[in-house]
């Protein structure tokens, strides 16, 4: 282990980041008492500046179950749901929600969640999501959007999609805003969410981008997780967004200056042994122990699928203020859940090449179809294509039964010393 543990501590971007997040949900907290209209909606494929337009505040489900699965909760939630017929097969964000809402709808920093005035479906891909909000809509005396995005099965977006998904925000989503706020469509007020959302998402890349060089100052899943968290969920196209990837830019640009390798929870790797990518999503109920697995053995992440859940500002989309519904219908079809596995295995493939991998790990996580569906076809094409060796784990998001830490652990090892046999073998030859 190879790590300077004077390094703790925590950087601006972080104490940031914790003050906007806590002080959204206060925000949501006084909620009713200020008038203010609540919507609930997805990560993948979310209208954040739409909904910033209209001065909502958005929750996102997903992220209150990572949170409570990061924060032991998820257990007791997941066991709450299964109570009242949940199959143990759905997937464990959905039941996390379900037994926090049959548990008094408490969210994440222990403040009780206002009821939504509006469900807004953006479907992106998964099945799921749709199931997930019939049973919200259950809960719930409130209207339900459903925004359809079409799947990208050839890898394209075409102009039809865009003019469909355009169309349903014009006759659908935002007449269903209008209703629920009683404020009119304002699309210079889009626009200009739209602009500040750009300024952040170039900050996010070079951020992201920043793991080509070796080595990598950051690890762009396990830190990654933490770097995408603004701009996935209610902070785009936000003053404060833009304000925290400019900060979090700024700091990693001094450790790249300094030859600096990226920060974990025990201080700064400053050992950089392997460089892997990473596909689907990681366990949230030990996400530090997971973690630990890798920088122990000095196994730097430098790219990662699941921190392009939220969109793939890395192969150059942005938001474009001057195509406000169209930009907006770009994003939606372009977010990963809504890639077929073509589309996919090129991403990752992509990422081997550009990002100098010595290797790739799949976590595959038991609850998510739309992440482990073809993951074993995605692991062999991408070695016959690359030549780079994958390691394949399982786990789960939020269910901590799906943790076998010692099984896990041993296959990290024994993927990483095939490795090394592997370059070693390599040196012997040269
Ligand atoms: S199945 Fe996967 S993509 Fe779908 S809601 Fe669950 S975690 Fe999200």
């Amino acid at each position: 282990m190879s790590k300077r543990p004077e390094a703790v501590r925590k950087e601006e971007s972080m104490l940031l980041q914790k003050r906007m997040i806590g002080d959204h949900y206060e925000a949501l907290e006084r909620a009713r008492d200020e008038g203010r209209k609540v919507v609930y909606t997805f990560v993948p494929g979310n209208l954040t500046e739409l909904m910033r337009s209209f001065d909502v505040l958005p929750v996102l489900p997903e992220i209150n179950a990572l949170q409570s699965g990061m924060r032991k909760l998820s257990g007791g939630y997941i066991a709450e749901a299964e109570k009242h017929g949940h199959s143990e097969d759905v997937c464990t964000y959905v039941k996390c929600d379900i037994g926090m809402l049959k548990k008094g709808n408490v969210g994440p920093t222990g403040k009780k969640l206002p009821e939504p005035d509006l469900l807004l479906l953006s479907y992106t891909g998964c099945f799921t999501f749709m199931k997930w909000f019939e049973l919200l809509r259950q809960e719930y005396d409130c209207p339900v959007a459903m925004l359809h995005v079409p799947y990208q099965a050839d890898g394209k977006i075409h102009d039809h999609h865009r003019d469909y998904v355009v169309e349903q925000l014009k006759s659908e989503v935002i007449p269903a805003f209008e209703q629920v706020t009683g404020r009119s469509y304002d699309e210079e007020r889009l626009r200009a969410s739209l602009t500040l959302s750009a300024s952040a998402e170039d900050d996010l890349v070079w951020v992201l981008e920043s793991a080509k060089n070796v080595p990598s100052p950051i690890d762009a899943y396990f830190g990654g997780v933490y770097y995408i968290g603004p701009m996935f969920t209610a902070f785009r196209g936000t003053e404060e967004g833009v304000e925290y990837y400019r900060t979090l830019r700024g700091e990693i640009e001094q450790r790249l200056a300094g030859g600096q390798g990226p920060i974990t929870p025990e201080g700064e790797l400053d050992e950089e042994r392997y460089r892997l990518v990473v596909e689907g999503p990681p366990n949230w109920t030990s996400f530090r122990e997971f973690w630990k697995m890798f920088y122990d053995e000095g196994a730097v992440v430098v790219a990662s699928s699941y921190t392009k859940v939220g969109g793939l500002y890395d192969r150059g989309f942005r938001h474009d203020p001057e195509r406000p519904l169209e930009t907006l219908a770009d994003y939606c079809l372009g977010c990963y859940t809504n890639l077929g596995l073509p589309s996919r295995t090129a991403l990752l493939e992509a990422y081997i090449r550009e990002y100098r991998a010595d290797g790739f790990m799949i976590n595959s996580v038991k609850s998510c179809n739309s992440f482990s569906v073809g993951q074993l076809l995605i692991l062999r094409q991408l070695e016959e294509r690359t030549g780079v060796p994958g390691g394949f784990i399982e786990s789960d998001l939020v269910d901590p039964r799906y943790f076998s830490a010692a099984n896990i652990k041993n296959r990290i090892e024994s993927y990483l010393q095939m490795l090394e046999q592997k370059r070693a073998g390599a040196a012997g030859a040269a």
